[in-house]
């Protein structure tokens, strides 16, 4: 592992643009998935070694592809180089490598784009920034397209709504089918497949964990706070990321979840089938893979018979449920096959489905059904940090804003002191954590922390000027990202958590009603 040779860059008061240092991360690759991960997902186990075939393979599914995402071919098309984006990623800031500049991202592909699916690029290559796709190519792609996590940021700044990431994903997806699959995503999508979720954790281990749990729980407070599995009948089935079983600090929140639900009188279970919010699915780009793992959710909603489905603490399960379980699965309305119409009966339209954990805490605060002590969180001084594909991905509540109101609402709800970062790195203009999008793997840590310094260097000014000490975030990714990061830049690992950790903290059992 690479950790101990890691250098963090200093942290600057005035961010500027990084001194250009071409290739700079040009030789940092994860690690490449073998035929045994590769092949029960459908993807070839390897490169050929006929680079003629895998030349074809690719770009013939780069023509499907161009033809199923008509957003593909606009962004091939649309971008006019006005530089916009260039300094707006932060794997750029940190490494200074002008690959990582999102305008050069998208150029891996747009230059193979114009060679093989434009007249002007077939006839003038050279004239036209068109190339041949080489090994070299494939190479480069795979390099850089996996020092990219999917963030989005760029696209907020693009006048064209040029979205990197998507970009990315079809990269990704291009590399898959010439066997090219990065060992991480697909490893974990395979675990999902065969045990249930990401950490390849089967279901007798889940109920020992969360029995644990119940036992911890009741000798910290005295309550019988419950955190069921596989209860029939229940109101509502909670999907979180499995992290949220036992990684520190993401229990914190698990333990809140529960917490809320006994206050609050409600019925719940979680699912030894779907005990995995995380979709690996969109990170490598295949709508298959996609539709496969979010169809769990509908099955073991549609076997406990729940009225609600609510998603826990982890950014891009939300982004999946939000923007795509209506259409890959019926949650919500959209898919219209007699599963996800049966599902439709079942569910309760009086609330909105899929809840958000952040939603149905702020409702039941709104309505007066959860008492808290502040001052149990009084030791903390806290700001929060947006993570990506919340909040450029999904909303929450009813209106535009309401993914970066309602987590702070909370927040303020249950703790005293409360500062936000520098406005410029929050709300939709957030820095990612360094390590989404498939990028949280120890063989990226030299990218990954490279990635968080402007997150970095906005978490100093509020520790100098506000004593800010604990970072609260809703996303599982976020949460072992920091751990790992923040201690390269001198902070402590355990500054960051959940927001249902403070709840956690403040809430009063004992007096339900
Ligand atoms: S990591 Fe984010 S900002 Fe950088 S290119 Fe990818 S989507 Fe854009
Ligand atoms: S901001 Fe948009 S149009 Fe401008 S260089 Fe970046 S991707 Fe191209």
């Amino acid at each position: 592992m690479a950790g101990p040779e890691i250098k963090a860059s200093a942290l600057r008061e005035y961010p500027t643009v990084p001194t250009i240092q071409p290739d700079a991360t040009a030789d940092l690759k994860c690690w490449v998935a073998n035929e045994k991960i590769q092949e029960p997902l459908g993807f070839p186990g390897k490169l050929s070694d006929n680079w003629q075939e895998t030349h074809d393979r690719v770009i013939g599914r780069m023509g499907e592809l161009l033809d199923k995402y008509r957003s593909l071919k606009v962004f091939m098309d649309a971008c006019v180089h006005c530089g916009s984006c260039t300094d707006k990623c932060h794997y750029f800031i940190g490494s200074g490598d002008p690959k990582n500049m999102p305008v050069a991202r998208q150029d891996l592909m747009r230059s193979v784009y114009r060679r093989y699916f434009t007249p002007a690029g077939k006839m003038f290559p050279g004239l036209v920034g068109a190339r041949d796709l080489t090994p070299e190519v494939l190479d480069e792609w795979y390099s850089y397209y996996w020092q990219c996590s999917e963030c989005r940021r760029c696209s907020v700044f693009c006048p064209y709504g040029i979205d990197t990431a998507e970009v990315t994903m079809a990269g990704r997806e291009l590399l898959n089918a010439a066997g090219y699959g990065q060992k991480y995503s697909n490893e974990i999508i395979g675990k999902v497949h065969r045990v249930g979720n990401n950490l390849g954790l089967p279901g007798p281990a889940l109920i020992d964990t969360l029995t644990g749990l119940e036992e911890d729980v009741k000798e910290d407070t005295g309550i019988d706070v419950r955190y069921p599995v596989d209860e029939k009948g229940a109101e509502v089935l909670l999907v979180t990321p499995s992290a949220d079983f036992f990684a520190e600090p993401h229990i914190e929140s698990t333990i809140g979840y529960g917490k809320v639900f006994h206050a609050a009188g409600i019925s719940w279970t979680f699912s030894s089938m779907a005990s995995e919010a995380g979709n690996f699915g969109m990170f490598i780009g295949n709508y298959e893979q996609l539709h496969k793992i979010a169809m769990r959710v509908r099955q073991a909603a549609l076997e406990l018979g729940v009225k609600r489905i609510v998603v826990g603490e982890c950014g891009h399960a939300w982004r999946v449920a939000y923007a795509f379980w209506n259409t890959l699965t019926g949650i919500g309305a959209g898919a219209n096959d007699p599963f996800a119409i049966e599902l439709q009966k079942q569910l309760d339209p009086r609330y909105k489905q899929p809840t958000h954990i952040c939603e149905l805490t702020w409702d039941l605060i709104q309505q007066g059904r959860l008492k808290f002590d502040k001052s149990a969180n009084d030791h903390r001084i806290v700001t929060f940090h947006d993570s990506c594909n919340v909040a450029r991905g999904s909303r929450m509540g009813d209106y535009a804003g309401g993914q970066f109101d309602i987590p702070r609402n909370i927040v303020k709800a249950v703790a005293n002191k409360f500062h936000d970062m520098a406005e410029e790195t929050i709300g939709e203009r957030t820095f990612c954590c360094g390590g989404g999008g498939g990028v949280l793997t120890d063989e990226l840590l030299d990218i990954r922390v490279k990635g968080a310094l402007p997150r970095m260097e906005a978490l100093q000014r509020v520790v100098d000027d506000h004593g800010v000490n604990f970072m609260a975030t809703i996303c599982a990714i976020c949460k072992a990202q920091f751990s790992k990061v923040l201690p390269y830049y001198g902070f402590k690992s355990g500054m960051v958590g959940g927001v249902h950790q403070l709840v956690s903290t403040a809430i009063q059992l004992g007096n339900e009603q």
